[in-house]
Parts: structure tokens; sequence; C-alpha cells
């Protein structure tokens, strides 16, 4: 069996001095009580065709990006040693509170309380660990992996941890990627102290890795905490897809949320920052039905390459209006000048490029090379859809489930 990542590796190191220098993590955001304006609503979540997600589903599982492409992901973790390092002891200590969350057995009686109660005592909890926000939505077969790591129970937990606002704003470098490392790593820790609350309740819970054993976006945007942006990413009110998403699965009884619509389509459409910013126009701007959601798919073949080689790109990250300033913000500027704030503004489609150190302002993109487009050495076969014969699983949460 071929094994990546070297997570078993990886746990000793959670014994030395974390010397990062990790930002703090912002506070839980409070619930979004703006009314969004008539004219940028569209439908709630994204627009869906069931019995079409569900041949999608039985004729082509999905399947987790990195047991798809195992070369792949270690040309992008060789490329990445720069962000990855300041963040090791910090993800090997996550990693290490994962395993114990995930062995710890559930106390043998469960207190007598309603799905409501319970939800609204276990939200209480997310926000006194620090989440940003959780959401809560049914587990849909559909949208889990086939060959999965952690257990599955029947209700997902949707974990939001906003990865901080300076560091995201020097995308694409080193440092803005270590931000995520330093997200995911925060959030993993803390959806392990959310496992312990509910099996100190007596619940069973099943915290995931930072990879996740389902699509994170789908969760996102079928517990309301956001709606899919042009650029792929969920985007949230606060922090547009400036946030990392992990999941728990649970069998504790709790109130579902709703997926909503906070006008992002709408907003997306006015703005299309990120369309026009992608150094290899990977991002189309018009959505289409893709495995029977309407979406903008991102094209994949054009895109990875330059994530591997130019320290993460995420330049449709940075461009991003909903990322730099939140929602909020945004809607105050377009009630007064019918426009999409920052747009065409260099503070927020400017950015220093990797590659050639230039920086490039609003509508300039640099010239990307076939050195890079074509690099022999990242082997990615765009057409695969499951893992090559010998690949297993990353295994985050380790063997045993309590
Ligand atoms: S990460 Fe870079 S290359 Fe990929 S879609 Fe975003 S801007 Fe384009
Ligand atoms: S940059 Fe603009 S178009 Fe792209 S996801 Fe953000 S809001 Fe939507």
């Amino acid at each position: 069996m071929r094994r990546r990542w070297g997570i078993g590796l990886l746990l000793p190191a959670r014994f030395l001095p974390d010397r990062s220098g990790a930002p703090a993590v912002a506070p839980p955001w409070t619930e979004p009580d703006r009314k969004i304006p008539d004219d940028l609503l569209t439908y709630p979540g994204e627009k869906r065709d069931l019995d079409e997600e569900q041949r999608f589903a039985e004729s082509e599982p999905l399947n987790e990006f990195f047991s798809v492409h195992p070369e792949a992901s270690e040309f992008i973790v060789d490329h990445g040693r720069n962000f990855i390092k300041p963040a090791v002891v910090k993800l090997a200590r996550a990693v290490h509170r994962l395993r114990r969350a995930t062995r710890m057995k559930p106390a043998a009686a469960r207190p007598a309380t309603s799905p409501a109660d319970l939800t609204s005592a276990l939200r209480i909890e997310a926000e006194r660990i620090g989440l940003s926000r959780i959401g809560i939505a049914n587990n849909d077969p559909k949208y889990t992996f086939p060959v999965t790591d952690a257990e599955q129970l029947p209700t997902v937990i949707v974990c939001l941890v906003e990865q901080d606002w300076e560091l995201t704003q020097k995308i694409p470098s080193d440092e803005a990627e270590s931000a995520a490392m330093f997200g995911y790593a925060e959030g993993m820790a803390r959806t392990a102290q959310l496992a312990g609350f509910l099996k100190r309740l007596g619940y069973r819970a099943a915290p995931q890795g930072l990879t996740g054993d389902g699509l994170t976006i789908h969760y996102g945007v079928a517990s309301g905490l956001g709606q899919l942006g042009l650029n792929g990413q969920l985007l949230t009110p606060e922090a547009g897809s400036r946030c990392r998403i992990l999941l728990m699965t649970t069998d504790a009884e709790l109130t579902l949320d709703e997926p909503i619509d906070f006008g992002l389509h709408k907003v997306c459409d006015e703005c299309q920052a990120c369309v026009r910013n992608c150094p290899v126009g990977a991002i189309p701007k018009t959505r289409k039905s893709y495995r029977g959601v309407v979406k903008a798919k991102l094209n994949t073949a054009r895109c990875l390459p330059v994530v591997a080689q130019a320290a993460g790109c995420a330049i449709c990250m940075k461009v991003c209006p909903v990322q730099r300033y939140g929602l909020d913000a945004i809607l105050d500027h377009r009630e007064k000048t019918g426009e999409i704030l920052g747009v065409g503004t260099d503070e927020l489609e400017g950015y220093d490029w990797p590659l050639d150190d230039r920086h490039y302002g609003p509508g300039e993109t640099p010239q990307v090379g076939e050195e890079i487009m074509q690099n022999p050495d990242l082997v990615f076969d765009y057409g695969r859809k499951t893992p090559p014969p010998g690949v297993e699983p990353i295994r985050f949460t380790g063997p045993k489930h309590g």
C-alpha cells in the first residue's frame, strides 16, 4: 500500500516547542441578520437537480483529491515546504488531538434533552472553543468519499475557522499559504474539542482530518454557512472564502440548518474579479450544471500547475471583495454607489507575483510559461477519477473509533 504525507512521522513533532508565531484566531462570528436586497436574491444555497446528482454519484462517485492524484499531491507537498514547515508543530499537535478525540469512549448515559436544546448547547460550546461558526446538515452518501477514514454517522457538523486577514492579503506568498495551514491546524484541534464535548454527553462523534472525508464545500452550502463563489470556493458573508472547513459526523439528534440565499450569486455576477485576474483563465464567468449542481466549474488542469508552483496561487481568493471586506461592507457600498466595493482598485486586485517578483495591478496578469504548465515532474492525469491501485487514504484519525 502506498501511503502519503507521512502523518505517522509528523506526530513526534508535537513534542517540539511551537515557534511558528501563528496569528491569533479571530473571535467567533455573530449571526448574520442583514436583509439582503431583493435584486440580489436568486435561490438558497445552490440550484441542484437531485436525479442528476444521484446518477453521477452512482456512475462516478467522488473521491478525495490526494488519493486520486498521489503523484501530484507529492509534488505539491514537496514544493510547499516553505509554507508547510512553519505550521508543522501546530499540525502535528492538532492531528494528535484528533486521534485522541477519536479514541475517546462516549459516556455511558445521555442526558434527556430535546434536539433544539442540544443544538443550542453545541453552538454555545463551539463558540466557547473558538470556532468561527458551525453548521449542521444530513450526512449525504453522494458527497461522502467511498474510501473514508473517520466513522460515518448520520449528521454532519461543519466547523469553520477564519484564517488570518493580514496574512491572507499577502497572497500569493508562502506567508499567506502558512495562514491556511495554521487555519487547518486550529480547525482540527477545535473540531476535536467539540467531538469531546459530544462524547462526554454520551454521543458518538467522529472528527475528520484537513482533507475531509467528503466534499466540505457541499456541506458548507447545505448547512447555510455560505454559497459557492465563481471562484469555486465557499463564500461566507463574514470572511468570503478566507476560512477553513472541517467536518465531523455524529449520532446526536440535532436541528438541521438549511441552505440560505445571501445574494452572493448576483454579487459574483456583478464582480467577476476572480475571472478577470486568474493568470491562466481557469475560471468561467458563467455557471452551468456540473454533476447536477449549477456552478462555475474551474478548469483544474489549468489551475493545478499554477497552485503547485506559484506559492499556492489563490489570486482568486486575494481579489475577492467578500474575502477582503465582508458582505456587509459590500452591500453598504453597493447601496450608495451601485458598484462592488474595491473592484478595479489596486488595493483589492493588486498582488506581487512570486515567479517574477513583479507587481500586477487590476486587469494585468502574469504570463505563465510552458515550463510551469507542462512541467514534466508534475504528473497529473486529469481523466483519472479513482485512486490508482495500492493507494490508501491519508489516515488523519487513526484506526480506532470510540
Ligand atoms: S488558484 Fe490561481 S490559477 Fe487557480 S483558479 Fe485561482 S487564480 Fe486561477
Ligand atoms: S472575486 Fe468576485 S466573482 Fe469571484 S468569487 Fe469573489 S465575489 Fe465572486
